[in-house]
């Protein structure tokens, strides 16, 4: 064997990819683009995969319904995750293929009595989802998007920034002529979850004696939706950066925008599944909420929303769920760190994902000594490298920045532990967790042609 047969070397995606490739690649992150201004919170992005899916024939699967081969189905589950199936040739006693993201994504919450008067200016108190760091979100133009329930049970969908005529909301800083005792503090101590209050109105309602302003603010929302300040108890509005979806680069190699983590290997599921026709085994596409604080909650991995869809198709054939899940495979598909020359001190250049070199494998995640990591067994690592080799997909194999300098989970530890090995793979992403996220297009078009691969594996 030569040399170059030898060793192992990392391809730029630029010398692997032909101009057939490379126009594939930017139809389809025009349509993520499309995807994700359409999709600022889990809820939205729910809808808007429900409403792609039924374009392409998927259709509610209840309890008890029949389902045969080519069957495409979904369950919506509460409106804040859902679950694609394509139901395969073979038995579910043969396992399915599973692919998992997220969608949610790092925002402000409001609280539950979140709106006050200051100095007569109306002021809304937030409590952050999520890892954020504090001091990205100050001075940046946010929209307010979430759901009202009412006790009749009727709710209302709130979406109020995204139409251009739509007023936007912020958060104050200091000058930095005042700011001589905030410059002494830390960068974690310099911005408290307390602080992050918005901006919500300054001008007084007429007739009105005390807390003017407030009053003024609940007018204005009863005109629009209806409702008291007492609603807002049972809502769940979150604040989340007011930018679209842009190009970003002379080249306009890169797309930047708010939610890439996870919305970006959650549409590359969806899109995925929905070109997926008559597949050998069965294909599974899971858009999952709350994977920033934990997976918790009945919408989150944790739940058994999962294993109650899976065990009604399992039902419809007569097999058993434990014996479906042991011979399944599943990819958490979640985004990792790319490399940043900007700060390359938090980063191990031999073992880091880097922009542009394709789907970021990640056989473990985790903190310290892979403290809270999925481990996928090394078996579980050859099938992949089979399988996107097989296919074509460029693909590398990573960790999360440098040991013992932080770390991460995804939802891979929640689907091991069902009995069903699994492997992490996604997007590497510049800037993660902060207002406004950079991807590059290669690597998320790479990561549809992965869980493709997926899909089409026997
Ligand atoms: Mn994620
Ligand atoms: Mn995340």
């Amino acid at each position: 064997m030569s040399e170059r047969e030898l060793a192992y070397v990392q391809k730029h995606a630029a010398d692997l990819m032909n101009a057939q490739e490379k126009a594939k690649c930017e139809a389809y992150c025009d349509a993520y683009k499309q995807y994700l201004d359409a999709s600022k919170i889990e809820r939205e992005a729910v809808k808007e995969a429900i409403r792609l899916a039924e374009k392409k024939g998927f259709r509610p699967f209840s309890r008890g319904l029949k389902v045969s081969a080519g069957d495409k189905i979904y369950r919506n589950i509460h409106g804040k995750a859902v679950i694609f199936a394509v139901v395969g040739k073979k038995s579910l006693a043969e396992g399915a293929n599973i692919a998992a993201a997220h969608v949610d994504a790092p925002r402000l919450d409001l609280k539950q009595l979140p709106l006050y008067e200051d100095s007569e200016i109306a002021m809304l108190k937030t409590h952050y989802y999520g890892g954020v760091r504090k001091y990205q979100w100050v001075t940046v133009p946010l929209e307010l998007h979430g759901t009202i329930a009412l006790k009749d049970g009727t709710s209302i969908d709130v979406k109020i920034g995204s139409d251009p005529g739509d007023p936007l909301f912020c958060i104050t800083d200091l000058l930095p002529h005042l700011a001589a005792d905030q410059n002494k503090k830390t960068l974690g101590e310099a911005f408290t979850g307390e602080n992050l209050n918005i901006l919500a109105g300054s001008w007084p309602e007429e007739g009105s004696e005390k807390e003017r302003v407030k009053a003024s603010v609940l007018r204005l929302i009863h005109e629009k939706y209806g409702i008291t300040e007492a609603d807002l108890i049972s809502a769940e509005l979150e604040a989340v950066p007011a930018a679209n979806a842009r190009d970003i680069g002379f080249d306009r190699s890169l797309i930047g925008a708010y939610g890439h983590d996870d919305r970006v290997c959650a549409f590359a599921e969806l899109q995925a599944i929905l070109e997926v026709e008559n597949p050998e085994k069965t294909a599974v596409c899971i858009l999952a909420d709350k994977e920033e604080i934990g997976s918790v909650g009945v919408t989150g991995m944790k739940s058994y929303a999962f294993e109650c869809f899976l065990e009604d198709m399992c039902d419809c054939q007569g097999v058993k769920l434990r014996h479906c899940l042991e011979r399944s495979y599943c990819i958490s598909a979640d985004v990792t760190a790319a490399f940043d020359p900007n700060y390359p001190e938090a980063f191990e250049k031999r073992n880091n994902a880097k922009i542009n070199y394709g789907i970021g494998v990640c056989k473990f995640t985790g903190a310290h000594g892979k403290s809270g990591a999925n481990d996928a067994p090394a078996e579980v690592v050859a099938k992949l490298r089979r399988m996107f080799d097989d296919a074509g997909v460029i693909w590398q194999m990573c960790e999360l920045g440098k040991v013992d300098q932080g770390g991460g989970g995804t939802v891979a530890a929640y689907m091991s532990v069902r009995n069903l090995v699994t492997i992490d793979a996604g997007v590497p992403v510049l800037s993660m967790h902060s207002p406004f996220e950079v991807v590059a297009k290669l690597d998320c078009y790479m990561t549809y042609k992965g869980i493709k691969a997926l899909y089409a594996s026997k």
